[in-house]
């Protein structure tokens, strides 16, 4: 039997999932899949599919879950993927969990392991909303990694720092209920249907210790379908 690892990636805004997806991707050397750059690669071939893609997107228009699952069912048919592979931000609904569900079965891949990075929410908003800019230089100060020398004033010119309204506590707060909304009945699709494994790992450390904690749980014997290649 052919031994697989599907990783399916999960973590709120400001987890880290943007650095733990390449390290998970060259370290157990499986492709990483988002579905983003999967209907940019489409845009980019000129198919029609990808013309289609480029008007939607033109038009702020969502591209349709069948089409996505469409693209993702062959993308995931492709030899790279033979051995695992990892997928981030898919899927976003139950709907769409049932269909990766069908696709994997119809491939005779394995039952996925959804691997969520668990952070919690106060150290998340602080991180979302650290950055804070200058309105008359337009230094990007950020009060974790670069806090100005005096608080609330730009070092350059002394101004008066303000935030973006992306940036404020209060969009952090929203982004993090948005998630959850979207994200909770997912993490129930595999938790209780039985359709996968579902492991947390602590995200509020280091890159390296994610992946180690990502990795010792992927070994466990819990799992034992799911086998790294050494
Ligand atoms: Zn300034």
């Amino acid at each position: 039997m052919e031994v697989h690892v599907v990783l399916l990636l999960f973590g709120p805004p400001g987890c880290g999932k943007g650095t733990q997806s390449p390290l998970l991707r060259d370290r157990l050397g499986i492709p990483a899949i988002s579905t983003g750059d999967m209907l940019r690669r489409e845009s980019e071939k000129h198919s029609d599919t990808g013309k289609t893609i480029d008007c939607l997107l033109a038009a702020g228009c969502l591209v349709p879950n069948e089409m996505v699952n469409h693209l993702l069912e062959a993308r995931l048919a492709e030899p790279d993927c033979r051995d695992g592979f990892l997928i981030d931000g898919y899927p976003r609904t139950v709907e769409q969990a049932s269909h990766l569900h069908q696709i994997l079965e119809g491939l005779d891949l394995a039952a996925p392991t959804l691997v969520h990075m668990d952070v919690p929410d106060s150290v998340l908003i602080s991180r979302l909303s650290a950055r804070w800019n200058c309105r008359s230089c337009g230094a990007i100060y950020n009060l974790l990694s670069k806090p100005p020398l005096r608080d609330g004033f730009c070092d350059i010119d002394n101004e008066p720092l303000w935030q973006r309204n992306d940036d404020t506590v209060e969009t952090a707060h929203c982004r993090l209920d948005a998630y959850k909304a979207v994200t909770d009945p997912v993490l129930g699709f595999y938790k209780l249907g039985g359709t996968g494994n579902v492991i947390h790992v602590n995200a509020h450390q280091s890159p390296d210790a994610v992946f180690e904690e990502i990795k010792a749980a992927l070994e466990t014997e819990v799992f034992s379908p799911v086998r790294l290649r050494t």
